[in-house]
């Protein structure tokens, strides 16, 4: 459920004409709808209810400053996965003890940011990445708090761009290592052993891969208890996935998620983190944009936006599926017909969908992308020198610019030219 719905024949977000924001902003542009937000927050939160918790939203699905701001007043914690979102999560207030650190690549800077700012957990991916924050810890004079990333090898039947826990993907240690890479890790002074880590991947919609990997967790919790760590924390990761079609689609919902956790993992008392990005931002979130030309190809109708891949790449990047609505309600008997829907920009890939069915579309018509919450306004580039888009932000009947358009001169001043030109 979302806060995108048609009144009296025009699309609102919350209690705003999109035409009013698009009239005040121009397009395209993301819009993002607090209710949703934290709709969505509160579900995980409330799935979870009576098991020590906490919900770190992976910021990487969206992570403006006021979505972060709103989640955090709710309660979120953030999952980051580099120093840049680190920093963006704690300008946004979020407390260093509600943060926690994922992914491959961390350096010894964002190690030591993390470390002097204040650091939930670092979630740990390998035995380098191990070896280098014992030694920046100690460098700092303080233990830091770590998990390490268990690969149960499960397959999460889910695209493979986004596929994390088989055992040929670059995430994590293999589970079968894990009690010899635990034991390393207690040998380290610089280290503090907390609990284990998995995330299998994104955009799951079926909940057996995820039980077959806590399951291999609940396994692990128990053998390295035996081995005297002390496992008091399980962070599950995130990837329960959203219906991007309103028709066919139907994954698990986060309360029947939570009921699953309970079954696996509720008996190791255990504080329980989750990572949800996708389904907290993915359908509080939608792009707006402008039909800019009609034209007719031979067998085929394109429809030209003002927006393209590099500001929502998932089609291009992931064959993903965005329903495309028009902000003017449709009447129930206009007859649909089929159209390739692209972007401007110079690459056959600017495709958003082909033969899609879509009642009569004219030039100057405004457009929303459904579900472009997650992984959109995020993904986005100036390629083709486009400007980043706006993001929007309403609340009842109330929006803001979260994120301004930049100007041509802000973005060529952004370059400089060397002495010698
Ligand atoms: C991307 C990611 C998430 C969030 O995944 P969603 O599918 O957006 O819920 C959580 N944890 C880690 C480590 C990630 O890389």
């Amino acid at each position: 459920m979302d806060h995108f719905l048609y009144h009296n024949g025009a699309l609102y977000a919350e209690d705003v004409p999109v035409a009013e924001i698009a009239a005040q902003v121009g397009t395209p542009f993301y819009c993002y709808s607090t209710a949703t937000l934290l709709r969505h927050y509160r579900l995980f939160d409330e799935a979870l209810a009576g098991m020590n918790h906490v919900v770190c939203y992976a910021m990487k699905a969206a992570s403006n400053q006021a979505i972060l701001k709103t989640l955090a007043e709710a309660g979120a914690g953030m999952d980051v996965v580099s120093g840049g979102e680190y920093a963006r999560a704690i300008a946004a207030g979020v407390p260093g003890d509600r943060i926690v650190f994922s992914g491959v690549g961390k350096t010894r800077d964002e190690m030591r940011a993390a470390l002097e700012g204040g650091i939930r957990q670092f979630n740990l991916e390998s035995e380098p990445e191990m070896e280098v924050l014992n030694e920046v810890a100690l460098s700092l004079g303080v233990q830091a708090p770590v998990t390490v990333r268990v690969n149960p090898d499960v397959d999460a039947k889910t695209h493979a761009k986004i596929a994390t826990g088989k055992s040929e993907n670059k995430f994590g240690i293999p589970i079968a290592r894990a009690r010899e890479v635990y034991a390393r890790a207690a040998q380290l002074p610089g280290l503090r052993v907390v609990g284990i880590d998995v995330h299998i991947g994104s955009q799951l919609t079926d909940l057996e891969p995820f039980r077959l990997a806590y399951r291999k967790v609940a396994e692990l919790t128990r053998a390295l208890r035996e081995d005297g760590h002390d496992i008091h924390r399980l962070d599950l990761g995130g990837g329960l996935g959203i219906p991007y079609t309103r028709s066919n689609e139907a994954p698990p919902l986060p309360i029947e998620y939570g009921a699953m956790i309970r079954e696996e993992l509720g008996d190791l008392g255990c504080e329980i983190e989750i990572e949800p990005g996708r389904l907290i931002a993915g359908n509080a979130g939608i792009m707006v944009s402008k039909v800019v030309y009609v034209k007719s190809g031979e067998g085929r109708d394109f429809l030209i936006l003002d927006g393209a891949m590099n500001d929502l790449v998932r089609p291009a990047m992931y064959e993903a599926h965005h329903d495309i609505i028009p902000i003017i309600e449709p009447e129930a008997a206009a007859e649909q017909r089929p159209y390739d829907i692209v972007g401007p920009v110079c690459e056959t890939g600017d495709t958003f969908a082909k033969q899609r069915m879509m009642p009569p579309v004219a030039a100057g018509d405004l457009v929303a992308f459904r579900s472009a919450g997650a992984y959109g306004a995020v993904m986005s580039s100036e390629y083709n020198t486009r400007p980043l888009i706006p993001e929007v932000l309403v609340k009842g009947d109330q929006f803001a610019v979260i994120r301004s358009r930049p100007t041509f001169d802000e973005i060529i001043n952004r370059d400089t030219i060397p002495s010698w030109l």
